[in-house]
């Protein structure tokens, strides 16, 4: 079976910021499907878990943003009580694309809408905005091929 990392928290890790997991019947089909490899990128950047929930904000606009502009250094990651929690942002996906270089691993199965794992839209404070979270466009500027789940 192909070796693939899937969102912890898709598997039943209660790695969420609110101490719980999104375990779903989807993405349970991914433990069948494929060699699934758990992770999670918040806590592999040194977050607790339960922690104070995220979000991506422009520097300029102070508008939400997303992980790409996070990247391109045109946002921050603050936390909903204004710690800049974006260096561990940058870990966790930097650890999380060296598990799969480690692993061999092509593919990344994230959880939709997170600030680290969204792919095509992100949560910020209750809004959503289109684009990838932190973690997910990493690892697609590096070349995981990456798919969302619920
Ligand atoms: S969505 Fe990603 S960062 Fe958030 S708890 Fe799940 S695995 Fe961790």
């Amino acid at each position: 079976m192909e070796k693939v990392l899937v969102s912890a928290c898709l598997l039943g890790i209660n790695c969420r910021y609110d101490g719980l997991n999104c375990k779903s019947p989807e993405s349970e089909k991914l433990l069948s499907e494929f060699d699934a490899v758990p992770f999670c990128p918040e806590i592999l950047g040194g977050m607790s878990t339960p922690r104070k929930k995220s979000g991506i904000i422009e520097t300029s606009t102070k508008k939400p943003a997303t992980g790409e502009d996070v990247w391109d250094k045109k946002a921050r990651v603050l936390s909903e009580d204004g710690n800049d929690v974006t260096e561990n942002f940058i870990r966790g996906a930097e650890e999380s694309m060296k598990m799969a270089l480690m692993l061999g691993i092509r593919k990344a199965f994230l959880k939709s809408r997170s600030p680290s794992c969204g792919i095509s839209s992100v949560s910020c404070f209750g809004e959503i905005i289109p684009g990838n979270g932190v973690c997910a466009a990493y690892l697609r500027r590096k070349g995981i091929e990456i798919f969302e789940k619920n």
